[in-house]
């Protein structure tokens, strides 16, 4: 069986070049998929001795590795792979996401780590967050405490939770976050993210504030709900956690 892409990057682009080590070819496909229509070049080998041949290329910016390969597996192609001294990103992509292997995982180097089965497009907001840290190029985002909102993406992350946000909710959350602890009225989040001047009897601020909470899995503490607070009878707040 051939690999799903043999063809050469094209270097008059400057997306993103990924390699993602796989042998699970349905996995594979849509994975290369997700990550084509996310604008990323990649290539796919299907075993550990190929993928680590393919890095040493150091042809790419990111690796998507899985663990369990034949050949080799993805914890001893990324041991050699450090042996080496290539810092190249790795993110794994594995079944086995119990914390044990997670945290092997993380020792021997690797930038990330997905559990299967996943959804691609965390797995893209992942690789875009590793490719920014590494870069050092963060102006597609707008961090506030914990928060961090991706202006490209429209995926916002909360202590390890990664949310993809519609474009209401995004622009709601960027609003609070931009301020923090000021505490907006509904009129005024109404005007800023719906461009509704008047006064009309609707709860939509609140319809969404709750989707919100519930994509990023804020948690109530100490009677307040963080990081998006509801200040009763006026309206809500972004909450820069100062106990931490
Ligand atoms: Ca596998």
């Amino acid at each position: 069986m051939n690999d799903l892409s043999n063809s050469e990057y094209d270097h008059a682009t400057c997306a993103p070049r990924l390699l993602l080590v796989e042998d699970e070819i349905r996995i594979a496909e849509f994975v290369l998929s997700g990550l084509r229509s996310a604008g990323f070049e990649v290539r796919h080998v299907k075993d550990g001795a190929s993928g680590l041949a393919e890095i040493l290329n150091g042809e790419h910016d990111l690796v998507i590795l899985d663990v369990m390969l034949p050949a080799l597996s993805g914890f001893e192609v990324l041991t050699k792979v450090r042996d080496m001294g290539d810092p190249v990103p790795v993110i794994f992509l594995s079944a086995r996401g119990e914390l044990p292997d997670r945290l092997q995982g993380f020792q021997m180097g690797a930038d990330d780590y997905l559990p299967k089965p996943f959804f691609v497009e965390e797995l893209v907001a992942r690789i875009r967050a590793v490719l920014a840290r590494k870069s050092g190029h963060v102006l597609d985002e707008i961090s506030a405490g914990d928060m961090t909102l991706n202006k490209v993406s429209h995926h916002a992350t909360w202590r390890g939770t990664v949310a993809q946000l519609s474009q209401r909710e995004f622009h709601l959350v960027e609003c609070l976050i931009r301020s923090p602890n000021h505490i907006f009225s509904r009129q005024q989040l109404l005007k800023h993210v719906w461009g509704i001047s008047f006064n009309p009897e609707t709860n939509v601020v609140d319809v969404c504030i709750q989707r919100i909470r519930k994509k990023l899995n804020c948690q109530p503490r100490e009677g307040r709900m963080f990081p998006i607070e509801t200040i009763r009878g006026v309206g809500y707040r972004f909450c820069l956690d100062e106990g931490t």
